[in-house]
This record gives C-alpha cells, sequence and structure tokens, in this order.
C-alpha cells in the first residue's frame, strides 16, 4: 500500500495557467522522499495540497488509502505531522517543554501521560537538555528540532518537512539532515517527505522527486539523478558536493561513506 498516492493532479491559481501539470506519483511506507525543483516550480503548491491547505480540484491525492476531500482532511490531518519554514513562527511556548507540551495538550493527552512522551521525544531530536530553555536562546536549528519533536509526538504517519531548512545556517541544515537519519533509523515506518531547496539533503533520500514547470521531471534515486550533470543542468539543479567530487575523480563512490573518508583523508594528506 502506498502511503501517499498522487493521480493526474493538476492545480491552477488563475483558472488559466496550470502550476502544477498532470503530477502522479507514489511514495511507499518507511520512505525519505526528497521534493526539489527552481524557484517556482510548484513546489509549495503541491506541499499546500498535500497538507490540506489548498482544495485538490482537479486530479487525486490518497493518503493511506484515503481519498484527500474536505470532509476526510480533520482526519487526514491528524496522520500528517507539518514543520514550516520559519522556526520562530512555529514555538508557541515560553520553554521548549512548554512548547511540547502545548500540542500534546491540544490532542487532550492525559497530563500524567505528558512528561514521558516529552522526554522522549525532546531526547530523539536531541534537545532534552534543552526543556528549561527559552526559545530565545536556542539557533535555528534547535528551534526545528523541537518543532520537529512537537509533531513527532503527535505519532504522524507521515512527517512533512516544508523547506523546513530554508532559513538555518550551514551548521543548521547539517543538524536537520543527520536528525532525519537518526529519525529513519529509530521510526522506520515513518514516511518523510522533505521539499527543499538544498541538494544536499537529496543525496541522503531513498527517491528523489523533481518538479519543472509545474510537471514531475524526474524520480528516481538520488545516485541515478546526480550521477549525470547534464540531467542535473536541465532541471536546474545544483549539484551536491559529494556528487561534485565524484565528477572530478570518478572513481570516488558518493553512495559509500567508507569511501568517501578514505578519499578526505586521501586528499587532507596530499595538500
Ligand atoms: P515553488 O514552491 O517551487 O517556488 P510555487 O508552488 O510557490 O513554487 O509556485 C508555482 C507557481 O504558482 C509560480 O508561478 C507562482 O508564481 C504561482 N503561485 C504560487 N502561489 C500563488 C498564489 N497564491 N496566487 C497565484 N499564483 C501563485
Amino acid at each position: 500500500m502506498a502511503m501517499i498516492k498522487v493521480d493526474h493532479l493538476h492545480y491552477t491559481y488563475d483558472g488559466q495557467r496550470d502550476v502544477l501539470n498532470d503530477v502522479s506519483f507514489a511514495i511507499q511506507k518507511g520512505q525519505y522522499v526528497v521534493l526539489m525543483g527552481h524557484n517556482g516550480s510548484g513546489k509549495s503548491t503541491l506541499a499546500k495540497l498535500l497538507a490540506g491547505l489548498l482544495e485538490v480540484k482537479r486530479g487525486e491525492i490518497h493518503i493511506q488509502d484515503q481519498l484527500l476531500q474536505p470532509k476526510t482532511i480533520k482526519d487526514i490531518r491528524h496522520r500528517l505531522g507539518i514543520v514550516f519554514q520559519n522556526p520562530d513562527n512555529q514555538f508557541i511556548g515560553a520553554t521548549v517543554a512548554d512548547d511540547l507540551a502545548f500540542g500534546l495538550e491540544n490532542r487532550r493527552v492525559p497530563q500524567e501521560k505528558m512528561q514521558a512522551i516529552i522526554d522522549q521525544f525532546s531526547e530523539r531530536v536531541g534537545m532534552k537538555a534543552f526543556l528549561h530553555q527559552e526559545p530565545a536562546s536556542l539557533s535555528g536549528g534547535q528551534k526545528q528540532r523541537v518543532a520537529i519533536a512537537g509533531v513527532l509526538a503527535m505519532q504522524p504517519s507521515i512527517l512533512l518537512l516544508d523547506e523546513a531548512t530554508a532559513m538555518l545556517d550551514p551548521q543548521g541544515k547539517k543538524e536537520i539532515r543527520d536528525l532525519i537519519i537518526a529519525i529513519k533509523e529509530t521510526m522506520p515506518d515513518l514516511t518523510i517527505v522533505a521539499i527543499t531547496h538544498d541538494v544536499e539533503e537529496a543525496v541522503l533520500a531513498d527517491e528523489v522527486l523533481v518538479l519543472n514547470q509545474g510537471r514531475l521531471a524526474y524520480q528516481g534515486t538520488p545516485e541515478q539523478l546526480f550521477k549525470d550533470p547534464t540531467q542535473v543542468k536541465t532541471l536546474r539543479l545544483d549539484m551536491p558536493f559529494v556528487y561534485q567530487l565524484h565528477h572530478q575523480f570518478p572513481k570516488l563512490n558518493p553512495t559509500d561513506r567508507d569511501d568517501l573518508n578514505a578519499w578526505a583523508a586521501q586528499l587532507w594528506t596530499s595538500k
């Protein structure tokens, strides 16, 4: 069973131009899928449709076999955790612990169960030591980690990261990439969909989807995509760092961490 199934999806804002044009794909349970595309390619529109923030008018979206439509949105939202771009807009509590408690209170989680859940999910994102800190004292990356803990505590089937790293500095971006890898290991059933500009996130994905002018222009592994510089250029994407290295040093295997480390060491000593 596909966790997300999109069939012949179109979308227009003005009734004239399709900003999404006949988009179809399926995402399986437990996959980490990165959705990319240059500015204006339709990524946010697709994210808003998946999240039920825009209404599907032509085509269909199924989440876990349930058709997304006005009467099912509430139910589907319970299974979808969304983290948005701006870390400051997502912080509601006065401390990290309050923030996590707020979401749980909304879901009417009994008070006596709350602390254990807050401990578990703050630990999972590496923020347990910060539970009593105020948001102002946190970095952007730390705030997004708290936002991720907040949605994971709701136990969604799907985690949707909508440009969640766009406002972060390189360190913050790396923190989130590392966290996604850790979450994949600890929560193998969780389906993760990340909409991003950052090609470095795509390197680690099980699958990459690329939108180009509203059409699905690529669906496949990151390796197939980035091994082909012409394709990367046509899709107007950047080349991730390890693949830049690979194209310079073809023997380097960009998917093999040991190989990468060996090459890094070799480059370092030959400097
Ligand atoms: P991306 O997230 O890839 O940058 P968007 O989904 O934001 O792409 O935009 C796709 C196209 O839809 C763009 O041409 C954009 O100008 C247009 N668009 C986005 N939002 C609106 C809106 N609210 N009203 C009209 N046009 C919009």
